[in-house]
């Protein structure tokens, strides 16, 4: 039977033209990066240590700082990294800066950034429809969150669909390579603590726990909330700026802990964008993040303007006079 797929205009006039055209013609196949019993090993090892962690390890302050910053590193990892660059290429950066911004992001334990990249725009482009595989509506709340992850399915990159970045041969090695990353990553931070940098109370086990496995595992969950609930209307606690054909919802309590993904209607308005939360008062921390790399001169060519036209549909005041998108 074939699968209906929608692509309405509003949104997809936001896509990234790359995006668009991604799927036009095979140039580049599929990367296989593990098997879907390895994904659900990784899983299933990384929330069993997570619980156990202030089983094993009482929380100190000490502890409780470094899970706050190892998280917020993996959040802007994904919401910063893999979303708004690899998928939505809503800045530019040099060659240098994209490989460790892309090793960066492989900390979070949501696989590689092209295969990030690959499914969140196969959901933009199918968004609420059979093909899309996180729509609850599709699929149901516990598909979207996580089972999808789970599936044979989509467990191989389309390169394809990213053929942008697949014909970086560095981008495609963290993105065949990124459990190693990973776990070098939290060899590093088990370095750190046996060197004392989290103070003489902080031992290497204490640290690989509250550093690496809570906090990555706790990303894990508040990205997939974005996918399920971001995209379930009847759960209270969120509401719709714009009248988009999906049923994406902006949650501020989500966009906190996963530093402004959880403006998920916004985003699916204007995907386009470097910022997710469009009003002075939706706080977009990745938004900020971006804004000072920018600054400094890291990465360049931030899409941080909205057009009149989203502004007046969202009942946002016009932009100032010289911030206008092309002005
Ligand atoms: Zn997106």
């Amino acid at each position: 039977m074939p699968v209906t797929v929608r692509c309405y205009s509003a949104a997809h006039s936001a896509l990234e033209p790359a995006m668009d055209a991604a799927p036009a013609r095979t140039r580049y196949g599929m990367q296989v990066t593990e098997s879907i019993r390895q994904t659900r090993i990784r899983y299933a090892l990384l929330f069993a240590a997570a619980v156990a962690t202030p089983l094993l390890y009482p929380p100190t302050t000490a502890l409780l700082l470094l899970a706050l910053v190892s998280y917020a590193i993996r959040m802007f990892g994904v919401e910063g990294i893999y979303h708004r660059y690899f998928s939505h290429r809503a800045f530019r950066c040099s060659r240098r800066v994209q490989f460790v911004l892309a090793v960066i992001a492989s900390q979070c334990g949501q696989h590689g950034p092209l295969w990030w990249a690959s499914v969140h725009r196969h959901h933009h482009q199918n968004v609420e429809a059979p093909e899309d595989p996180i729509s609850p509506r599709q699929h149901g709340l516990f598909h979207s969150h996580v089972g999808w992850v789970w599936c044979e399915r989509y467990k191989d990159t389309d390169l394809d669909r990213v053929p942008d970045f697949a014909r970086y041969p560095e981008i495609l090695w963290v993105n065949r390579h990124y459990t190693l990353l990973m776990l070098s990553g939290a060899f590093f931070i088990w370095l750190l603590a046996r060197a004392g940098v989290f103070g003489p109370e902080v031992s290497g086990g204490a640290a690989l726990m509250w550093g690496f496995f809570l906090p990555t595992a706790l990303g894990v969950q508040t990205v997939s909330m974005v996918n399920s609930l971001g995209h379930f209307r009847r759960l209270p606690g969120g509401y719709r700026r714009f009248d988009t054909e999906d049923d994406s919802v902006n949650r501020p309590l989500l966009a906190l802990f996963t530093m402004g993904g959880g403006w998920h209607n916004n985003h699916h308005r204007y995907g386009a964008s470097a910022r997710a939360g469009f009003a002075w008062y939706e706080l977009d921390l990745t938004f900020l993040i971006l804004k000072l790399l920018a600054l400094l001169g890291i990465i360049h060519d931030l899409r941080d303007r909205l057009p009149d036209d989203v502004r007046e549909e969202g009942g946002l005041a016009p932009a100032p006079a010289g911030d206008k998108v092309g002005g």
